[in-house]
C-alpha cells in the first residue's frame, strides 16, 4: 500500500501549475540528476525534451517550458529566488546550454529544443520526453508524468510517492480505513496523521516542517495582498487582493510583517459580509501570486493553492483568536489525509479529472481541517470532506486562455467559502444520518473523471476558453 505524507500534498514550491510547472521542473532535475550518474557526465551532449497532451496544450500559458529550463539548470523550486528566474532563463536562451552540476556544458536551445507534440502518451495526459544525445551518438532517453499535484513518474519507476516500502502503524486506503483506526484508538485524524509520520520525523521536525509550510502560506497570502498591478500574460488580469485589503483593513491598523498583519486583521471590525470578503481576499492573493511565478505551497495544487491558506486564516483571524501553532500543525495534517485518500482513490490532476480534482479535493480538505479544530469528531471531520466535494462533483477544467487565472483565481474563494460551509453543515449533522459515505464520492468523482470529456480536462479547448473572447477579457 502506498504511503502518502502530508509533505508529499504540500510541497513549497513555483507557480502557476503544480502539473504543468512544478511536475516537469522535477522531472528535469530528475534527469538531470541521471545524466550525473551516466557518461555524460564526461561527454559533451545535447539535450531535447518533448511535451505531450495538456503539457502541450497548455504549457505555454502554465509556463512548462520556463519549468523545464529551470528544472534542467538544476534550480531549486523550493528555495529559488523568484524574482530572478526571469534573468536565469534569459541566460539560458542566451548561451544556448545549461551546466550539469558535474561542470560539463550540454547544448540546450530552449527555442528549438523543447518540443510541443500535438499527441498524448498512453499512460497520462502530462507526458515528457527528455532525451540526451552524447557526441559519440548514444543516447539517454527517459519518459516522465506529471501525475497531478506536482507528483512525478518515470516510466519503469513506481512513482514519486515518499514511503511505499516502510511501514506505517496506520495504512490507509480509504475514509472508512481511517475512521476504523480513529474509533480503535480514539485518536483524531491529526493524531493517526502524526503517529504514520513518527516513522520518519520526530515531533520536533514535524511540526517545525509544518509550520515552515504554513508560513510559506502567509507569506505568498501577505506577498499578493500587497501587491497591485496586472498578471502577466494576454489577459491583463488586473490583481484584486491588494485594493479589497484596503477597502478591509482601517489604515490606522498598522502591521509591518505578517505576523503582526495577522494581529491587525484580529482586531479590525467585522461583520458578516466582511468575513465573506476577508476569505476571498485571501484566496485571490494566493493564487495572484501563483499566476506570476511566486512562491505558494501546493495544496493539493497550485491551482487551487489558495483554498486551504484561506480557510486556515478565516479560523485564526475570526473563530479562535488565541489560536497558534498547535492548530495550525493540527489542521494541515487532517486536511492531508484527505488529500491522500483522493489522490489514491481518485487522482489530484486536473489533466485526468477536471476541476475537481483541484477545488474540488482543496475544499475537501480544508473542510475537514476545520472540522477538527471546530471540534468535530473524525467523523464529522469525514462528513464535511464529503459534503465539499458532494458539490464541486463534475467541475471541468477550461482555463481562458492557458492561463491559471480565470477562472482558477476566483475558484478558489469559491472552494474556500464551500468548505466552511461543508464544516458548519458537519458539525450539526447526525452521523446515522448521513447517506453518502465520503469514499462513495471519492469513486464517483474518479468515474466522472473517465467520463468527462478531455475538452474539460486542462487542455483549454472547452468551456471558458472557447466561449470566452480573449480579445473582450
Ligand atoms: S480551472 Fe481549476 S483545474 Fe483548471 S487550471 Fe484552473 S484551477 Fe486548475
Amino acid at each position: 500500500m502506498e504511503f502518502v505524507s502530508v509533505f508529499d500534498i504540500f510541497k513549497i514550491g513555483v507557480g502557476p501549475s503544480s502539473s504543468h510547472t512544478l511536475g516537469p521542473w522535477k522531472a528535469a532535475r530528475s534527469f538531470v540528476m541521471r545524466l550525473e550518474q551516466s557518461e555524460a557526465r564526461i561527454l559533451e551532449g545535447h539535450i531535447e525534451v518533448s511535451l505531450y497532451g495538456s503539457l502541450s496544450l497548455t504549457g505555454k500559458g502554465h509556463a512548462t517550458d520556463l519549468a523545464v529550463i529551470m528544472g534542467l539548470a538544476n534550480y531549486d523550486p523550493e528555495t529559488v529566488e523568484t524574482k530572478k528566474i526571469p534573468e536565469f532563463i534569459q541566460v539560458i536562451n542566451e548561451q544556448k546550454k545549461i551546466q550539469l552540476p558535474s561542470g560539463m556544458f550540454v547544448h540546450f536551445d530552449p527555442e528549438k529544443d523543447i518540443l510541443f507534440k500535438d499527441s498524448f502518451l498512453d499512460y497520462h495526459a502530462n507526458g515528457m520526453i527528455f532525451t540526451w544525445t552524447g557526441n559519440n551518438g548514444d543516447v539517454i532517453s527517459d519518459v516522465y508524468y506529471s501525475v497531478g499535484g506536482g507528483f512525478i513518474v518515470r516510466e519503469g519507476d513506481h512513482g514519486g510517492i515518499s514511503g511505499v516500502n516502510k511501514n506505517y502503524p496506520f495504512p490507509i486506503q480509504t475514509s472508512s480505513e481511517l475512521l476504523r483506526y480513529c474509533e480503535k484508538t480514539g485518536f483524531s485524524i491529526s493524531d493517526i496523521v502524526f503517529e504514520n509520520e513518527k516513522t520518519d520525523r520526530t515531533r520536533e521536525k514535524y511540526e517545525e516542517d509544518l509550520l515552515r509550510i504554513w508560513h510559506t502560506m502567509l507569506e505568498s497570502m501577505y506577498t499578493g495582498c500587497h501587491t497591485e498591478g496586472t498578471l502577466p500574460g494576454a489577459l491583463a488580469v488586473k490583481r484584486r487582493s491588494a485594493p479589497l485589503l484596503q477597502k478591509l483593513l482601517p489604515k490606522q491598523l498598522t502591521y509591518s510583517d505578517p505576523e503582526t498583519w495577522i494581529e491587525a486583521i484580529r482586531i479590525a471590525p467585522l461583520d458578516f459580509q466582511k468575513i465573506f470578503k476577508w476569505v476571498s481576499t485571501f484566496a485571490i492573493s494566493v493564487n495572484e501570486v501563483n499566476a506570476a511565478f511566486g512562491r505558494v505551497v501546493t495544496a493539493p495544487t497550485n491551482g487551487s493553492a489558495g483554498v486551504i491558506p484561506a480557510v486556515l486564516m478565516y479560523y485564526l483571524c475570526f473563530v479562535n483568536k488565541n489560536a497558534g501553532k498547535n492548530e495550525i500543525v493540527r489542521f494541515l495534517a487532517c486536511a492531508s489525509e484527505i488529500g491522500s485518500i483522493f489522490k489514491k482513490g481518485s487522482t489530484l490532476s486536473a489533466a485526468m479529472g477536471g476541476c475537481q480534482a483541484e477545488i474540488g479535493v482543496s475544499s475537501a480538505m480544508a473542510a475537514a481541517g476545520l472540522t477538527e479544530l471546530l471540534g468535530g469528531s473524525p467523523e464529522r471531520c469525514i462528513i464535511a470532506a464529503e459534503i465539499a466535494m458532494e458539490h464541486h462533483l463534475g467541475m471541468t477544467c477550461d482555463p481562458i486562455g492557458g492561463l491559471v487565472q480565470i477562472p482558477c483565481i476566483e475558484r478558489n474563494s469559491m472552494g474556500a467559502i464551500k468548505a466552511i460551509n461543508a464544516a458548519e453543515m458537519a458539525i450539526d449533522r447526525d452521523p446515522t444520518e448521513v447517506k453518502v459515505p465520503l469514499d462513495d464520492v471519492v469513486r464517483t468523482m474518479w468515474n466522472t473523471a473517465k467520463d468527462m470529456n478531455s475538452k474539460y480536462k486542462e487542455t483549454s479547448e472547452g468551456g471558458l476558453a472557447t466561449t470566452v473572447n480573449i480579445i473582450d477579457c
